[in-house]
């Protein structure tokens, strides 16, 4: 079955709550009105016979109702009292006296109703042919040792009517009052889904090259503000992978074809060329060299989709920082010499930390690495600190510092500043990725503060913690940036 839309939804909800409220109400107040009404009736039959009592008086035997000729006022009174009445003689049953209209309608009790009534009690509803009455009954001893049952009525029909004609309106009324709220629910869920159309519109004609494009606020800070603003964000999120994505396509493919190109060209060369032994060697272990960086750039790319598949849990173990950072400038001095870039090192022993060794040496090289590349003549320091909470690694070099604008890139996947990618560093943009993950899976992080053709200062931050205490943070999977 073919669900019906959003909007044509909103309406039968409105439409049906209001109908069960409008039921359970008129229902409630027909109620209430049958209350209301039934008691005044009542009210004014005994009114009626407060007043009529007022006027009857028995004597020698002989009841009789009293009057005023000279007051027109209590004469009318009485004579609406009596309207209806009917008096008989009890035990024996006899009608005394009957009004005319009661008469007229043949209301007059059998001796053995006239006894049960007498019995029963002050009020009682009785149907007479069409009419129906309620009275109003009442005894009266005689000083004869007789007694009267004196009965007035009052008709229930006109009450019974408007009762009716309420009921009947109501019920007529109240599907009309739904039908009309159910075309302004309508109209008014149409108006509310209006926006929400045209962002369907506009985000349908937002195509994958053109995801630099937002959606319009329409300034009323409301829930579609909110789903435009939402939208909004995943548009940039999605723009930022694509943008990642297309410069790691530019960066790898540039990062292989140059080393390709190379490998065709000394083989081309070498099947055209007559080689000596001693040349071919040469060739080989040059290209060697290539396929090493090669397999190493593809390594990278491969350690990086395990990171990012949460696939890497590291070790937690006591790791002499001192030692690792000295080992690692030791053997990377030679390669820092041949750049013409000297290491000093300020590494007071027997720092540790609790972490995995292997990962975090892969953390200082991939900084002192770049620290080489980036520093064409100059030096390098490497400081460590330890307090009884944080433990500092700065990483300085002199070389060519980052500008402002690169600053909050640098570690984004595949990012590489202008500067290093048209001298033609070598890098994919994926080392301070990595460096970060690593990091921040040791619960800590890292900053850096730059100037161009100054210099940079890299600091890592980790935590000072027993192996204990960091085994929340180690197991964790964390993304990489
Ligand atoms: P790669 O070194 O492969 O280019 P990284 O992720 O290690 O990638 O570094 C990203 C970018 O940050 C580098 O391309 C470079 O522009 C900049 N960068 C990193 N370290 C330094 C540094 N010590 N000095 C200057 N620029 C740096």
């Amino acid at each position: 079955m073919k669900i019906p839309s959003l909007r044509a939804r909103l309406t039968i909800w409105y439409s049906l709550t209001l109908a069960a409220i409008l039921l359970v109400f008129n229902v409630l107040f027909y109620h209430a009105l049958n209350i209301v009404v039934d008691r005044s009736l009542t009210q004014e039959l005994r009114q009626r016979f407060t007043i009529l009592n007022n006027h009857v008086q028995i004597r020698s035997g002989v009841l009789q109702i009293v009057t005023n000729p000279a007051n027109r006022d209590e004469n009318y009174l009485v004579q609406l009292a009596s309207r209806y009445l009917q008096i008989y003689r009890l035990p024996e049953g006899d009608l005394i006296l009957q009004s005319r209209d009661l008469e007229l309608i043949g209301a007059r009790l059998t001796p053995v109703q006239v006894r049960q009534i007498a019995k029963t009690g002050e009020f009682n509803d009785v149907q007479i042919g069409r009419e129906r009455f309620r009275f109003h009954n009442a005894i009266y001893p005689s000083d004869e040792g007789h007694t009267f049952l004196v009965r007035i009525g009052i008709p229930l029909i006109p009450a019974e009517n408007a009762r009716a004609g309420f009921l009947y309106a109501l019920f007529l009324l109240s599907p009309l009052g739904v039908i009309l709220a159910g075309l302004m629910g309508w109209n008014m869920a149409g108006r509310a889904l209006h926006p929400i159309k045209g962002v369907a519109i506009a985000a349908r004609n937002i195509d994958i090259d053109q995801l630099e494009q937002r959606l319009p606020l329409s300034g009323a800070g409301d829930e579609v503000d909110d789903l435009v603003r939402s939208f909004n964000e995943t548009l940039s999120r999605l723009e930022n992978s694509v943008a990642q994505m297309k410069q790691f396509t530019a960066s790898i493919s540039h990062e292989l074809r140059t080393p390709l190109t190379v490998l065709r060209g000394e083989s081309e060369v070498a099947l055209l060329e007559k080689y000596s032994v001693d040349d071919y060697r040469q060739l080989l272990s040059s290209q060697l060299e290539e396929f090493e960086k090669l397999s190493s750039m593809v390594n990278d790319l491969l350690l990086l989709a395990n990171a990012e598949a949460g696939d890497i849990v590291l070790a937690q173990r006591d790791v002499d920082l001192s030692e690792l950072v000295l080992s690692l400038a030791e053997q990377l001095e030679p390669v820092a010499n041949s750049h013409g870039v000297e290491i000093q090192t300020d590494i007071p022993a027997n720092i540790h930390i609790c972490g995995d060794a292997s990962w975090l040496e892969r953390a200082v090289l991939n900084l002192i690495d770049n620290a080489i590349k980036f520093t064409p003549h100059g030096h390098i320091s490497l400081s460590l600190r330890q307090d009884t909470k944080q433990t500092l690694l700065r990483i300085e070099d002199t070389g060519i510092g980052i500008s402002q604008e690169a600053l909050p890139h640098i570690f984004d996947r595949f990012y590489r500043a202008e500067q290093s990618r048209s001298k033609g560093t070598p890098g994919v943009g994926l080392g301070l990725a990595l460096v970060r993950w690593i990091i921040e899976k040791h619960s800590g992080r890292i900053t850096v503060e730059s100037e161009p053709a100054r210099g940079t200062r890299f600091t890592m931050i980790l935590p000072s913690t027993s192996a204990n205490s960091t085994n929340q943070g180690l197991s964790k999977h964390s993304r990489l940036p």
